[in-house]
């Protein structure tokens, strides 16, 4: 198993870039839900819980939302693996404020729309180097 590769299939990639254009020009969530060893399976589409206005530039998903998609990705024998969401008109980089919420060892994919086509697609990964300090790769 390598922990630096996240699997995907394209399917379910497909699935991603439609739910940012569909959301464009506003920012769309979700978490990736898949195996313990981090491969996806399932895409699970969240609501942008960020205030009207905002939502063109960041995202935030509800913890209430949050807690049922756990249960419910647990009962089917599934785990939360990470998160995805878009950035309208801006690249597939992590924001300051994406870094800062970021879970190690958890995948979050980003998906740059522009003018409402998905651009391009990006997966990172927070990790701690053998001195413990912070990656992100
Ligand atoms: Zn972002």
């Amino acid at each position: 198993m390598n922990n630096d590769r996240m699997a995907i299939e394209d399917a379910l990639l497909t699935q991603i870039l439609e739910s940012a254009e569909r959301a464009y020009p506003l920012e769309c969530c979700g978490a990736l839900l898949g195996s313990a060893d981090g491969t996806v399976t399932e895409i699970w589409e969240a609501r942008n819980a960020v205030s009207e206005e905002n939502r063109g530039v960041c995202f935030s998903i509800d913890p209430l939302e949050l807690y049922r998609c756990e249960t419910e990705a647990e009962k089917r024998g599934v785990r939360i693996v990470g998160f995805y969401h878009s950035h309208p008109d801006a690249p597939a980089r992590l924001s300051e404020e994406d870094i800062k919420g970021m879970i190690p060892n958890m995948t979050y994919v980003v998906v740059s729309a522009v003018k409402g086509a998905s651009a391009d697609v990006k997966a990172y990964r927070k990790k701690r180097d053998r001195r413990g300090k912070r990656l992100i790769i």
